[in-house]
């Protein structure tokens, strides 16, 4: 006779809840400053065109600067895959926290799995929960490289960036079409060659 199971079988899948790591935006405040600036900036915040301008920014940032929550759900990896999982060209847009102008251009985002997968369209959420924040490009790379570490252990993580700046493409060189390519990796994509080389002729960057 089979013993009985000695209770509720375990569930498969693995799910960790992903807030934001940071307070929300306080939206009648915003609406004030923006209203203030446009009086700094010479125009009239209560003429026609203008008065609801101080609403509609505000909402922009509160879009632009919330990420919104998700499940990182992970599932065993039970047919010992180990060859690089790529999400090539996932859209980023984010904010540069030196000109508060959007930069936006596309992720590449692989990894080496180990005892566990993730599902692919979590790879863009976890992008999006680290672009949607006044950011420099250098640490979103480096975030997402890291949480992807942490949360799901794989035997190496590599993330791409490659993105046009409005700081520098609207002003200053006026470098339009310019892309600024950063990159990020951990475990064996980082320490063997081989590994890296596949990732980046994967992702195309040389
Ligand atoms: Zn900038």
């Amino acid at each position: 006779m089979t013993p009985a199971p000695a209770g509720p079988v375990p569930a498969r899948h693995r799910s960790l809840r992903v807030v934001p790591p940071r307070e929300g935006v306080n939206l009648p405040a915003v609406e004030r400053a923006v209203a203030d600036l446009l009086v700094a900036l010479g125009k009239d915040p209560t003429s026609e065109h203008l008065s609801d301008t101080p609403r509609r920014v505000a909402r922009s940032f509160v879009e632009l600067l919330t990420p919104r929550e998700f499940d990182l759900t992970t599932f065993p990896n039970d047919e010992g895959y180990d060859e690089l999982v790529l999400a090539k060209s996932i859209p980023v847009q984010s904010l540069c926290e030196h000109h508060l102008l959007p930069f936006h251009g596309i992720t590449h985002v692989g990894y080496l799995p180990g005892e566990r997968i993730l599902g692919l369209s979590k790879l863009a959420r976890v992008v999006e929960l680290f672009a949607r924040d006044l950011q420099t490009q250098e640490r979103l790379t480096q975030q997402v490289a890291d949480a992807l570490q942490e949360h799901l252990a794989p035997q190496g993580v590599g993330v791409v960036i490659e993105a046009e700046h409005s700081c520098m493409s609207l002003r200053g060189v006026r470098a339009t079409g310019s892309r600024t390519v950063t990159s990020a990796l951990h475990g064996l994509l980082r320490a063997d060659a081989r590994s890296r080389q596949e990732f980046f002729a994967l992702t195309g960057i040389r």
